[in-house]
């Protein structure tokens, strides 16, 4: 077992410091029949004059039900970029620690380690599976290494990372291991919020970017245990999500049927997808996703991508990643969509 104290990791100035009070902050009750003449807002209402809440309670609260998680242990970000970025800044001294993460994966985390001047180690992920490999992990930890990022199911690899090899990393490591679930809705393993409270050293990531279909309004979320969220809500900016965007995921959460409908559709046509890119001669090897995306090796990924655009086609060229040489990533469209895609890419055949 790992000797985790989150006493031991959050930084100094962190654990000084007091949060700043706003005024929502101070006056919790929000009661309508109250006059508010504490925050100097304009009185006259447009549905937006007043601030909101700072806990988006009314959001987490819906949130709570659905994922049957505490609320109490969930934060909310302006996207998932937000929360990870409160994370560094919560647990890593500048110019002193380091945090590693997987390879391929999402970009995000080496900017925001840049960003925040924390040395960024990369670990290759096995090229057979695109499975992490513990033993190159732990050989770059070190008595400064604060975090490691996994990333499940895994961008731009698609794979959901195996229980097993979590396991392996949450157990050995002192530090937190973060675990980036924007994926998980698409995938058939359950997620690891499940499993927060039995490993106190684990945070998980989600966002409403992907499969709940509201990238627009940027909204992240971290679920972690209690100790955690109390640090990460004493740093957060107070009015972090704006009253446009929790009034909208109440909106769209209140009606999770549809989001769950879209999710299997998405689903559907991703094997409908994998079928017709196996029928594509130039398509060398299609990778196992367990996300909205698939993977897919090509003969010339630059020439096949640029071949795509001249047809009005936009993917993404993931041939410059680790391990991705000629790669290209998809997106599942819809039915319409997929269908443009397949019609274009048989055009392409030689
Ligand atoms: C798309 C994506 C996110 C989402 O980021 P938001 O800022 O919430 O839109 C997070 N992590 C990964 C791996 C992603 O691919």
């Amino acid at each position: 077992m790992n000797s985790f104290n989150i006493n031991n990791i959050i930084r100094p100035n962190v654990k000084a410091m007091k949060a700043y009070s706003s005024a929502r902050d101070e006056f919790q009750e929000i009661n309508d029949d109250f006059v508010f003449l504490d925050a100097n807002e304009n009185p006259f209402n447009n549905g937006l004059n007043r601030y909101p809440d700072p806990l988006q309670r009314n959001v987490k609260s819906i949130l709570s039900k659905i994922k049957n998680f505490p609320a109490n242990q969930i934060l909310l970000g302006n996207g998932s970029d937000e929360v990870l970025d409160l994370i560094f800044r919560a647990f890593c001294e500048p110019n002193q620690d380091n945090v590693i993460a997987i390879s391929p994966s999402y970009g995000m985390y080496g900017v925001l380690a840049n960003l925040n001047a924390i040395e960024y180690r990369k670990s290759l992920l096995n090229e057979e599976n695109f499975q992490p490999n513990i033993e190159d992990i732990f050989s770059k930890v070190d008595d400064n290494t604060k975090m490691i990022f996994l990333c499940s199911p895994n961008n731009p690899t698609g794979e959901i990372i195996k229980r097993d090899s979590i396991l392996g990393i949450v157990n050995r490591f002192n530090g937190l291991v973060i675990i980036d679930e924007a994926y998980i809705d698409f995938a058939m393993e359950p997620s690891w919020i499940n499993e927060i409270k039995n490993y106190p050293n684990v945070i998980v990531t989600q966002t409403l970017s992907k499969a709940v279909g509201l990238a627009g309004i940027r909204l992240g979320i971290l679920y972690a245990s209690q100790e955690i969220i109390d640090v990460l809500i004493k740093i957060k900016p107070p009015y972090n999500i704006n009253q446009l965007t929790q009034l909208k995921a109440i909106e769209i959460l209140g009606n999770y049927d549809k989001v769950v409908d879209e999710t299997n559709t998405i689903i559907e046509q991703k094997d409908f997808l994998e079928q017709a890119l196996a029928e594509i001669s130039f398509v060398e090897k299609i990778y196992p996703s367990d996300a909205n995306f698939i993977l897919i090796k090509v003969d010339n990924a630059n020439e096949r991508y640029n071949q795509l655009i001249e047809k009005g086609i936009v993917i993404r060229n993931r041939n410059n990643d680790d391990l991705c040489e000629n790669c290209l990533r998809i997106t599942v469209g819809t039915e319409d969509e997929n269908g443009k895609l397949v019609e274009a890419l048989n055009s392409l055949k030689y």
